[in-house]
This record gives C-alpha cells, sequence and structure tokens, in this order.
C-alpha cells in the first residue's frame, strides 16, 4: 500500500481557502480534509466534528501537553491543532489528507524531517479584496476583520515557504490551479487520478 499525500493549503483569513477547498474535495477521489481542534466559538452554520472540533482550552491545552497534536499554533488570537493519530492513520491507509492551516503550523510540519508534504499558498488578487470578503463574509466583528487584516499581511510575507503560490481571483481558475497541483503530485508518486498505483505491469 503506498502512504497517502499530505498536502498543507494555508491563506491570510478571507482569501477564500474554504470555499475552494470544498469542491476540490468533491472533485476528487481519496481525499480526506483533517479536521482540526480550536478554541474559536462556532460560526453561524459550521458544524462541530465537520468543519472543526470545537474544544476549550482546557480540553485543549490537555491534548497538547499529551503531545497529541501533529502541530498547533495560536492565530488570531485562538489556539489550534492538528491531530497527529487521525492524519496518520489516513495517510497509513493511503488517503491523501489536506491540512488547512497557517504559517506557524506549516513551520512546523516542514521541520519535521519524517513529513514530506506539498504546500500551497492561496492568495487574493489585492488587499482591498481581501478585505471585502471578510467584510462581506458577515461571520466577524469589525475589531475581529482588523485583527485578521493586519495578520494577513504577516503571513504574506512567509509566501516563500510554500512550493506553490495561487491566487483566487477568478474563483473556477483558482479551483483548477489547486486540483492540478494534486494531480501532479499524484503523477509524481506513479499514482492515477483517482490516487491509486498504476498497475505494476507498467515499467516493468
Ligand atoms: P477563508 O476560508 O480563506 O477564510 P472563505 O472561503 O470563507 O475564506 O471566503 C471569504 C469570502 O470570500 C466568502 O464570503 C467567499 O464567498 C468569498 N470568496 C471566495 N473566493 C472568492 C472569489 N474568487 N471571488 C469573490 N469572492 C470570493
Ligand atoms: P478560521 O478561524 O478562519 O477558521 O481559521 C483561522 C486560521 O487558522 C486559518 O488561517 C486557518 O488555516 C488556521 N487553522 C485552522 N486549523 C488550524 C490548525 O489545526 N493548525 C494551525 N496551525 N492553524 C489552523
Amino acid at each position: 500500500m503506498t502512504n497517502g499525500q499530505l498536502y498543507i493549503v494555508s491563506a491570510p483569513s478571507g482569501a477564500g481557502k474554504t470555499t475552494i477547498l470544498k469542491p476540490v474535495m468533491a472533485d476528487l477521489p481519496a481525499l480526506s480534509f483533517s479536521v482540526s481542534h480550536t478554541t474559536r466559538p462556532p460560526r453561524a452554520g459550521e458544524i462541530d466534528g465537520q468543519d472543526y472540533h470545537f474544544v476549550n482550552r482546557a480540553d485543549f491545552t490537555r491534548m497538547r501537553n499529551n503531545h497529541e497534536f501533529l502541530e498547533f499554533a495560536e492565530v488570531h488570537g485562538n489556539l489550534y491543532g492538528t491531530s497527529l493519530k487521525a492524519v496518520i492513520s489516513q495517510l497509513d491507509s493511503g488517503t491523501d489528507v489536506i491540512l488547512d492551516i497557517d504559517v506557524q503550523g506549516a513551520r512546523q510540519i516542514k521541520a519535521n524531517k519524517d513529513i514530506h508534504p506539498v504546500t500551497i499558498f492561496i492568495v487574493p488578487p489585492s488587499l482591498a479584496e481581501l478585505k471585502k470578503r471578510l467584510t462581506g463574509r458577515a461571520t466577524d466583528t469589525e475589531e475581529t476583520i482588523r485583527l485578521r487584516l493586519e495578520n494577513s499581511l504577516k503571513e504574506m510575507a512567509s509566501l516563500d515557504l510554500y512550493d506553490h503560490v495561487i491566487i483566487n481571483d477568478e474563483l473556477d481558475e483558482a479551483i483548477e490551479m489547486v486540483k492540478a497541483v494534486i494531480l501532479a503530485a499524484r503523477s509524481r508518486a506513479k499514482r492515477n487520478r483517482s490516487g491509486l498505483p498504476v498497475p505494476e505491469f507498467i515499467g516493468s
């Protein structure tokens, strides 16, 4: 069994990462989304166990002290972490896994010599458009939006950390580009579009 590939997707808040990843996940088989743990309160419409595992600080701290996170970080004043066990078991079963995590988390994983992620950074076409999207999403207070915009500028400075940078101007094009990166990684690992290994007679 070939191990799955780990993908890290990061973006300044509001750039459109969630909007892009939903159709990508729906279109490509053998691709699973790692549901993070967070101390952030759920937004309207978010489902516990699907969008995030919503936990309190005490539970998050207990998990962190038990080394249950592959990586964790404080982002915009809330704690976020990726379950080590969930990611490893999916990769071991041959499924590709997408992590939607911030730059700090990407750095931690890149420092781990046993893990070889393919990394993607999604950027908005402009700062003005990012502001418009954050405001238009209408899920955050003015103060939260201000904090997220401020952090966005810092995150943009880490662009060089990533293998691929995709501009989310036209949504359909950005979706196609993310899919293209995943399909290219599959072909590099001698797997087909669905993530299955190519038959053994090829190349023998
Ligand atoms: P993120 O997950 O990166 O924080 P979202 O996916 O929630 O961002 O997108 C933020 C807002 O921008 C949403 O209201 C979404 O509908 C909108 N949006 C996303 N991509 C585009 C795009 N290419 N053009 C216009 N609006 C977009
Ligand atoms: P949001 O609150 O908008 O869902 O996410 C805020 C930021 O936290 C985003 O940049 C998102 O990628 C990041 N994030 C979500 N889950 C994790 C995680 O498990 N680890 C890290 N490091 N960042 C995360």
